[in-house]
């Protein structure tokens, strides 16, 4: 049988340095045993899910050199490979779920379960009670012709454990009376992660699942589903979760996470995997560089460690260093131009200053602030707080405006613009204060081309990056 893997990312945000990480132990393993790697969408979630962050992960996946066999944008033998429209497909496997009595309507509506929650309150276990786990099935199928809304769930064994094996873990058990009978339909008709997941997972042919650690408590669900569905399981290899230096899960707060960050912060795209690549993985010994070719050829999970790796950015850039210092000078040129100093990004600077610009030995100490990374923000300390605000005022202001900028994907001028305004109304501040501390924070001056213009140009992730440490900057400033 032949290895078959997949990515299987939820388009709901910026495309995630773990998925990369994820992704590359499934594309290795899939090339190390000449098998198949498919990218799948995971946008069951349709409040969150957009086409953006969709296309956004396309990009970044391939940016970092990884590519796929089957996926959305290339089409495959088993598509469609966007869960949304696989619509039919879930609805008709849950259907003989609840034939054969695995699964169940649940007609409880939003009012009872809260109820039920605050009742439960304290207890162990907080998951469904079961009511209408005993609606006989006449009654069942009539209420449901009747109209009334309803989710299908999961009938999860009441007692005894659900066990399987981990690659990386061996034997995990869990005690079933912890587990939820897991919603497998909503009741606008779309299913849930876990029934789309298992049912893609068997229908294309996954061999091996290679996930994060954090998807380990949703197996024992899917164990029982590939029960009873009656198909065999693929087996389960749930890599080790990426770590701030503290050692919590990795998070924006700590670290950048999204893979634009690190393409506009100039790392190598093939730097990058390579420090992936020693997260939890070693080649051998204390060897750090080897190439993607390498890491095939020398793949194996047996060189897997589970005590959490940290992802540290000092430690990235020692790698990125030695990668860039290992091309010539005209390889590093051609790096430059493809990162920034390319034809598509002096265009889009020119506008903003032309009308500044008197002569062109001027043009390069003007755009300086587009071409650096983080900020020394010592010349605008003092402006940075103004007479009638605390330093928290302004920590708390440009930490709330970047939370706003997390979920903001139109970054063109205006709608940045936009976004700024609403958020000064929200927090109550004079506009125009709030945009000079945007400026401050964004380019450490007090006069910068415009604005809004200049956000745009600089990009989401280098923004929110600036608004963040200048953000913790001015908290900790004495
Ligand atoms: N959609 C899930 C995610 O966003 C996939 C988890 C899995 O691989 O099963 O990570």
């Amino acid at each position: 049988m032949s290895v078959r893997v997949r990515i299987a990312p939820s388009p709901t945000g910026d495309p995630h340095v773990g998925t990369a990480y994820i992704a590359l132990f499934n594309y290795v393993f899939a090339k190390k045993h000449g098998g198949q790697f498919v990218l799948r969408i995971e946008d069951t979630d349709r409040a969150r899910s957009t086409a953006d962050s969709e296309a956004a992960i396309l990009r970044a996946l391939r940016w970092v050199g990884l590519s796929w066999d089957e996926g959305p944008d290339i089409g495959g033998p088993h598509g469609p490979y966007r869960q949304s429209e696989r619509s039919e497909m879930y609805q008709s496997e849950v259907a003989k779920l609840v034939a054969s009595g695995a699964a169940y309507r649940c007609f409880c509506t939003a009012e009872r379960l809260a109820e039920m929650r605050a009742l439960a309150k304290g207890k162990s276990f907080v998951g469904y009670d079961g009511k209408c786990r005993g609606v006989d099935r006449n009654e069942s199928d009539g209420r449901a012709a009747a109209g009334e809304a309803f989710v299908i769930r999961l009938a999860m064994p009441k007692t005894g454990e659900t066990t399987f094996t981990d690659r990386l873990r061996g034997e995990v058990r869990f005690d079933n009376t912890q587990i939820d009978d897991q919603i497998l339909l909503k009741s606008d008709g779309f299913p849930t992660y876990h029934l789309a997941n298992v049912v893609d997972d068997h229908r294309m042919g996954i061999t091996h699942v290679i996930r994060a650690e954090e998807w380990l408590s949703s197996t024992p669900k899917h164990v029982e589903l590939y029960k009873v569905f009656g198909w065999s399981a693929p087996e389960w290899i749930h890599m080790p979760l990426l770590r701030n230096a503290d050692k919590s899960k990795i998070s924006k707060r700590k670290n950048p996470v999204s893979l634009d960050y690190y393409r506009a912060a100039g790392f190598l795209p093939e730097a990058l995997l390579n420090y992936l690549g020693t997260m939890g993985w070693s080649i051998a010994g204390d060897r750090e560089k080897f190439t993607l070719a390498e890491m095939i050829e020398a793949f194996t999970f047996d060189r897997m460690s589970l005590g959490g790796p940290v992802f540290d950015l000092v430690k990235l850039s020692a790698m990125n260093a030695d990668y860039l210092r290992a091309l010539d000078d005209s390889g590093i040129v051609s790096r430059l131009r493809e990162w920034r100093l390319g034809d598509d990004y002096l265009r889009q600077l020119v506008p903003l200053v032309r009308q500044r610009i008197q002569r062109m030995d001027e043009f390069v100490p003007m755009t300086e602030l587009f071409f650096s990374g983080d900020l020394d923000y010592t010349p605008v300390a003092k402006d940075l707080v103004a007479k009638n605000r605390t330093a928290k005022d302004v920590a708390d202001c440009l930490l709330g405006f970047v939370e706003a900028l997390d979920v903001q994907r139109d970054f063109s001028h205006a709608a940045l613009e936009a976004a700024a305004r609403a958020f000064a109304e929200k927090i109550a501040w004079d506009p125009k204060e709030l945009f000079m501390v945007v400026r401050m924070a964004a380019t450490a001056r007090k006069a910068t081309p415009p604005l809004f213009e200049t956000l745009a140009v600089l990009g989401r992730d280098l923004v929110r990056r600036r608004l963040r440490l200048c953000g913790e900057w001015v908290k900790r400033r004495p």
